[in-house]
């Protein structure tokens, strides 16, 4: 099989020094490459700014924005069987980035922002067969939202996490599959997850892809 996997966070500069970014170390998105290469299969890793090195046997590509991780994402769809898409993509970027440093100036000021992509809902609309695993991270309603959100993008898959999950190693997770609750983490290591996330899209993509 061939596993694509996003990690880490994005950057979306606003001048050639600034950003906006969140915490994502990229742990989960790496553990689930880690663990697909170590089971066999071909694994394309796409992946925001991090401090993790490179994968043996993992073809790893390093983006900056949500827009790059975009593109890196569609190139490599087409030829995927699995999606996880573990990446903390940016939902705005500002509308219009300098390409100098801005001065000070010692007044307020106006930031404007504009949507990106979504990079999973546009996989979900393009999907021929390949399963789509999403994450989520919510603190209000978070089921329902959760669940909303899967049904929106089309996934098969929505981990559903919580913000403390970020730096740490560990994670609590509730997962669900078509809607229906699967599994659940309670302050489990990320490879774990990762372990399972990658066996379950090996059970479901066997019976329906064939390459
Ligand atoms: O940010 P949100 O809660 O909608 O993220 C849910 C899922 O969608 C995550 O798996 C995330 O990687 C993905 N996503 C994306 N492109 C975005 C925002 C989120 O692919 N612009």
């Amino acid at each position: 099989m061939h596993f694509l996997v996003t990690a880490g966070p994005t950057r979306e500069y606003l001048d050639a020094v600034r950003f906006l970014s969140n915490p994502s170390s990229g742990r989960m998105g790496f553990a689930c490459a880690r663990e697909a290469a170590k089971r066999g299969h071909r694994v394309t890793l796409v992946t925001g700014p991090v401090e993790l090195r490179n994968l043996p046997g993992v073809r790893t590509i390093r983006v900056g924005s949500a827009r790059e991780m975009h593109r890196a994402v569609m190139r490599a769809f087409a030829r995927t069987d699995a999606v996880i898409m573990a990446a903390a993509v940016s939902d705005h970027r500002p509308a219009r980035a300098r390409a100098t440093k801005h001065k000070k100036t010692g007044r307020g000021m106006i930031l404007r922002l504009a949507p990106n992509p979504d990079i999973l809902q546009d996989l979900g609309r393009r999907k021929k067969g390949q399963l789509l695993i999403g994450f989520a991270l919510e603190v209000q309603n978070p089921t329902a939202n959760a669940l909303a959100k899967a049904r929106k993008k089309k996934l098969d898959y929505i981990v559903l996490n919580s913000p403390e999950s970020f730096r740490e190693n560990q994670m609590s997770a509730v997962v669900f599959r078509d809607g229906t609750r699967v599994k659940s983490f309670r302050k489990a290591g990320k490879a774990a997850v990762a372990r399972w996330l990658v066996r379950e899209g090996e059970k479901r993509t066997s019976s329906t892809i064939r390459r």
